[in-house]
Protein backbone atom coordinates (compact mmCIF):
# COMPACT_ATOMS: atom_id res chain seq x y z
CA UNK A 1 0.00 0.00 0.00
CA UNK A 2 0.98 4.00 -0.40
CA UNK A 3 2.45 5.09 2.53
CA UNK A 4 4.94 8.48 2.85
CA UNK A 5 8.42 6.25 3.83
CA UNK A 6 8.87 8.51 7.14
CA UNK A 7 5.67 6.85 8.33
CA UNK A 8 6.07 3.65 6.97
CA UNK A 9 10.01 4.05 8.75
CA UNK A 10 8.76 4.88 11.93
CA UNK A 11 6.64 2.09 12.33
CA UNK A 12 8.92 -0.48 10.97
CA UNK A 13 11.05 0.31 13.76
CA UNK A 14 8.57 0.57 16.60
CA UNK A 15 6.92 -2.43 18.07
CA UNK A 16 8.49 -3.12 21.48
CA UNK A 17 5.80 -3.02 23.45
CA UNK A 18 2.13 -4.08 22.66
CA UNK A 19 -0.25 -1.61 21.36
CA UNK A 20 -4.21 -1.44 21.77
CA UNK A 21 -6.43 0.35 19.34
CA UNK A 22 -9.67 1.44 20.20
CA UNK A 23 -12.50 1.79 17.05
CA UNK A 24 -15.99 2.50 17.08
CA UNK A 25 -18.55 2.32 13.82
CA UNK A 26 -17.15 1.12 10.71
CA UNK A 27 -19.45 2.26 7.61
CA UNK A 28 -19.31 1.43 4.45
CA UNK A 29 -18.88 4.93 3.08
CA UNK A 30 -19.05 8.62 4.39
CA UNK A 31 -16.32 10.96 5.68
CA UNK A 32 -15.89 10.20 8.87
CA UNK A 33 -16.15 11.11 11.87
CA UNK A 34 -14.29 10.73 16.06
CA UNK A 35 -16.49 7.80 16.97
CA UNK A 36 -16.86 6.59 12.61
CA UNK A 37 -14.26 5.49 10.49
CA UNK A 38 -15.07 4.55 7.18
CA UNK A 39 -14.51 0.99 6.04
CA UNK A 40 -11.97 1.47 3.37
CA UNK A 41 -9.51 3.13 6.13
CA UNK A 42 -9.72 0.32 8.45
CA UNK A 43 -8.98 -2.29 5.38
CA UNK A 44 -5.67 -0.20 4.56
CA UNK A 45 -5.35 -0.01 8.30
CA UNK A 46 -5.30 -3.68 8.23
CA UNK A 47 -2.88 -3.91 5.36
CA UNK A 48 -0.59 -1.58 6.72
CA UNK A 49 -0.44 -3.89 9.86
CA UNK A 50 0.14 -6.94 7.69
CA UNK A 51 3.18 -5.39 5.37
CA UNK A 52 5.09 -4.13 8.61
CA UNK A 53 4.86 -7.55 10.58
CA UNK A 54 2.61 -6.39 13.44
CA UNK A 55 0.74 -9.71 14.67
CA UNK A 56 -2.72 -9.15 16.01
CA UNK A 57 -4.11 -10.85 19.01
CA UNK A 58 -6.86 -10.42 21.51
CA UNK A 59 -7.04 -8.57 24.35
CA UNK A 60 -7.41 -11.60 26.72
CA UNK A 61 -4.48 -13.32 24.62
CA UNK A 62 -2.28 -9.87 25.02
CA UNK A 63 -2.80 -10.72 28.99
CA UNK A 64 -2.40 -14.83 28.79
CA UNK A 65 1.28 -14.05 27.40
CA UNK A 66 2.61 -11.64 30.09
CA UNK A 67 1.76 -8.08 28.12
CA UNK A 68 4.83 -9.00 26.24
CA UNK A 69 5.62 -9.35 22.57
CA UNK A 70 7.31 -7.44 20.33
CA UNK A 71 5.05 -5.78 17.37
CA UNK A 72 2.17 -6.96 18.88
CA UNK A 73 -1.43 -5.20 18.37
CA UNK A 74 -5.04 -5.53 19.81
CA UNK A 75 -7.50 -4.71 17.92
CA UNK A 76 -10.93 -3.45 19.44
CA UNK A 77 -14.21 -2.09 18.58
CA UNK A 78 -16.43 -0.50 21.56
CA UNK A 79 -20.00 -0.48 21.13
CA UNK A 80 -20.89 -3.13 18.90
CA UNK A 81 -22.05 -1.49 16.00
CA UNK A 82 -23.44 -3.66 13.14
CA UNK A 83 -21.39 -2.08 10.66
CA UNK A 84 -17.94 -3.78 12.09
CA UNK A 85 -19.85 -7.27 11.33
CA UNK A 86 -17.43 -6.33 7.70
CA UNK A 87 -15.02 -5.16 9.55
CA UNK A 88 -15.32 -8.68 10.93
CA UNK A 89 -14.80 -10.50 7.67
CA UNK A 90 -11.98 -8.92 6.81
CA UNK A 91 -9.84 -9.23 9.47
CA UNK A 92 -10.91 -12.68 9.26
CA UNK A 93 -10.10 -12.77 5.65
CA UNK A 94 -6.42 -11.88 6.27
CA UNK A 95 -6.07 -14.90 9.63
CA UNK A 96 -7.03 -11.45 11.85
CA UNK A 97 -9.12 -11.19 14.93
CA UNK A 98 -10.20 -8.60 17.29
CA UNK A 99 -11.79 -7.74 20.44
CA UNK A 100 -15.68 -6.31 20.49
CA UNK A 101 -17.01 -4.70 23.98
CA UNK A 102 -20.63 -4.93 23.69
CA UNK A 103 -23.42 -3.22 25.08
CA UNK A 104 -25.40 -6.23 27.06
CA UNK A 105 -28.89 -4.26 27.66
CA UNK A 106 -29.02 -2.80 24.14
CA UNK A 107 -28.02 -5.29 21.47
CA UNK A 108 -30.23 -4.53 18.43
CA UNK A 109 -31.07 -1.19 19.14
CA UNK A 110 -29.56 2.30 18.24
CA UNK A 111 -26.90 3.57 20.20
CA UNK A 112 -28.74 6.17 22.19
CA UNK A 113 -24.93 7.58 23.72
CA UNK A 114 -23.59 7.80 20.18
CA UNK A 115 -26.15 10.73 19.24
CA UNK A 116 -26.73 8.99 16.02
CA UNK A 117 -23.04 7.90 14.95
CA UNK A 118 -22.97 4.66 14.06
CA UNK A 119 -25.89 3.26 13.08
CA UNK A 120 -27.41 0.44 14.84
CA UNK A 121 -25.91 -2.36 17.22
CA UNK A 122 -25.53 -5.86 16.26
CA UNK A 123 -27.75 -8.51 17.67
CA UNK A 124 -27.73 -10.89 20.09
CA UNK A 125 -27.54 -13.74 17.29
CA UNK A 126 -24.26 -11.39 15.40
CA UNK A 127 -22.64 -11.08 18.42
CA UNK A 128 -22.48 -14.81 18.82
CA UNK A 129 -21.59 -15.06 15.15
CA UNK A 130 -18.39 -12.77 16.09
CA UNK A 131 -16.97 -15.40 18.94
CA UNK A 132 -17.87 -18.49 16.83
CA UNK A 133 -15.63 -17.00 14.00
CA UNK A 134 -12.83 -16.44 16.86
CA UNK A 135 -13.16 -13.20 17.77
CA UNK A 136 -13.23 -12.34 21.79
CA UNK A 137 -16.61 -10.72 22.67
CA UNK A 138 -16.13 -8.29 26.04
CA UNK A 139 -18.67 -6.21 28.11
CA UNK A 140 -19.07 -2.80 27.75
CA UNK A 141 -21.68 -2.74 30.83
CA UNK A 142 -25.31 -3.27 30.19
CA UNK A 143 -26.75 0.44 29.48
CA UNK A 144 -23.46 2.16 28.15
CA UNK A 145 -23.93 3.99 31.75
CA UNK A 146 -21.69 6.65 32.91
CA UNK A 147 -20.10 4.02 35.71
CA UNK A 148 -19.25 7.08 38.06
CA UNK A 149 -22.52 8.20 38.71
CA UNK A 150 -23.49 4.44 40.11
CA UNK A 151 -22.84 2.59 43.11
CA UNK A 152 -23.80 -0.76 45.51
CA UNK A 153 -26.31 -3.01 43.48
CA UNK A 154 -26.74 -0.93 40.01
CA UNK A 155 -22.98 -0.92 39.90
CA UNK A 156 -22.56 -4.20 39.93
CA UNK A 157 -25.35 -4.59 37.76
CA UNK A 158 -23.56 -2.96 34.77
CA UNK A 159 -20.59 -4.41 35.72
CA UNK A 160 -21.13 -7.91 36.77
CA UNK A 161 -24.85 -8.13 35.08
CA UNK A 162 -23.32 -7.64 31.81
CA UNK A 163 -21.01 -10.47 32.16
CA UNK A 164 -23.20 -13.21 33.17
CA UNK A 165 -25.59 -12.11 30.69
CA UNK A 166 -22.81 -12.14 27.92
CA UNK A 167 -21.77 -15.63 29.50
CA UNK A 168 -25.59 -16.81 29.12
CA UNK A 169 -25.52 -15.73 25.39
CA UNK A 170 -21.60 -17.22 24.20
CA UNK A 171 -22.24 -19.98 26.55
CA UNK A 172 -18.67 -19.20 27.29
CA UNK A 173 -16.35 -17.28 30.07
CA UNK A 174 -16.30 -13.77 29.04
CA UNK A 175 -12.94 -12.34 30.31
CA UNK A 176 -12.65 -8.38 28.93
CA UNK A 177 -14.56 -5.66 29.44
CA UNK A 178 -14.22 -2.10 28.61
CA UNK A 179 -15.33 1.46 30.63
CA UNK A 180 -17.90 3.51 28.58
CA UNK A 181 -16.37 7.08 28.36
CA UNK A 182 -12.77 5.71 28.97
CA UNK A 183 -13.58 7.09 32.65
CA UNK A 184 -11.93 4.56 35.39
CA UNK A 185 -13.77 5.48 39.21
CA UNK A 186 -12.31 3.81 41.68
CA UNK A 187 -15.54 1.57 42.85
CA UNK A 188 -15.79 0.62 39.08
CA UNK A 189 -12.59 -0.41 39.45
CA UNK A 190 -13.03 -2.60 42.53
CA UNK A 191 -16.42 -3.88 40.82
CA UNK A 192 -14.54 -4.86 37.20
CA UNK A 193 -12.03 -6.63 39.46
CA UNK A 194 -15.09 -8.42 41.71
CA UNK A 195 -16.88 -9.43 39.02
CA UNK A 196 -14.20 -11.40 37.84
CA UNK A 197 -12.59 -10.30 34.84
CA UNK A 198 -9.03 -10.70 33.79
CA UNK A 199 -8.87 -7.43 31.45
CA UNK A 200 -9.81 -4.44 31.48
CA UNK A 201 -9.68 -1.39 28.56
CA UNK A 202 -9.33 2.32 29.12
CA UNK A 203 -8.77 5.50 26.54
CA UNK A 204 -5.63 6.07 28.69
CA UNK A 205 -3.14 6.36 25.97
CA UNK A 206 0.33 4.75 25.65
CA UNK A 207 1.68 1.50 24.97
CA UNK A 208 1.73 -1.77 27.48
CA UNK A 209 4.03 -2.40 29.44
CA UNK A 210 5.00 -5.63 31.38
CA UNK A 211 4.50 -3.95 34.56
CA UNK A 212 0.88 -2.81 33.24
CA UNK A 213 -2.71 -3.34 35.43
CA UNK A 214 -4.57 -5.52 33.14
CA UNK A 215 -7.92 -4.14 34.49
CA UNK A 216 -5.95 -0.63 33.25
CA UNK A 217 -4.91 -0.82 29.75
CA UNK A 218 -4.18 1.83 27.81
CA UNK A 219 -5.55 2.31 24.17
CA UNK A 220 -4.88 4.47 21.51
CA UNK A 221 -7.89 6.15 20.00
CA UNK A 222 -8.14 5.91 15.91
CA UNK A 223 -10.45 8.83 15.06
CA UNK A 224 -12.34 8.80 11.50
CA UNK A 225 -10.32 10.81 9.95
CA UNK A 226 -6.85 8.73 10.57
CA UNK A 227 -5.77 7.42 7.39
CA UNK A 228 -2.51 4.65 6.90
CA UNK A 229 0.35 6.79 7.69
CA UNK A 230 -1.35 8.48 10.76
CA UNK A 231 -1.82 5.28 12.71
CA UNK A 232 1.34 4.17 11.83
CA UNK A 233 2.83 7.44 13.48
CA UNK A 234 0.99 6.75 16.02
CA UNK A 235 1.66 3.29 16.95
CA UNK A 236 5.26 4.61 16.63
CA UNK A 237 4.55 6.92 19.21
CA UNK A 238 2.30 5.05 21.37
CA UNK A 239 0.27 8.48 21.46
CA UNK A 240 -2.92 9.86 19.63
CA UNK A 241 -3.38 11.69 17.69
CA UNK A 242 -0.19 10.84 15.38
CA UNK A 243 -0.05 14.63 13.66
CA UNK A 244 3.49 15.30 11.92
CA UNK A 245 3.44 18.13 14.66
CA UNK A 246 3.29 15.48 17.03
CA UNK A 247 6.45 13.51 16.02
CA UNK A 248 7.87 16.83 15.55
CA UNK A 249 8.13 17.39 19.16
CA UNK A 250 8.63 13.79 20.18
CA UNK A 251 11.81 13.60 17.96
CA UNK A 252 13.04 17.33 19.07
CA UNK A 253 12.45 15.76 22.96
CA UNK A 254 14.94 13.04 22.06
CA UNK A 255 17.21 15.49 20.35
CA UNK A 256 17.41 17.87 23.36
CA UNK A 257 17.33 14.35 25.70
CA UNK A 258 20.68 13.43 24.18
CA UNK A 259 22.07 16.88 23.79
CA UNK A 260 21.46 16.74 27.54
CA UNK A 261 22.48 13.85 28.35
CA UNK A 262 25.75 13.87 26.64
CA UNK A 263 26.83 17.42 28.02
ZN1 LIG B 1 -18.71 3.12 24.33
Amino acid sequence: MRLDPVSRRLLESAGRHPLVLMYHATPAGGRGSRWSLPLRRFLAHLDLLRETGWRTVTVSELVAGGLRGGRTVAITFDDGFADNLAAAEALEARGMRATWFVVTGRLGEAARWSRGVGGRLMTAAEVRRLHEAGHEVGSHTRTHAALDALEGPALDEEVAGSRRELEDLLGAPVAAFAYPYGRVPEAAARAVRAAGYRCAATCRGGAVRPGTDPLGLPRLEVDGACGAGRLARMMALAAAPGSWMSVFSYVGRRVLHRLVVAT
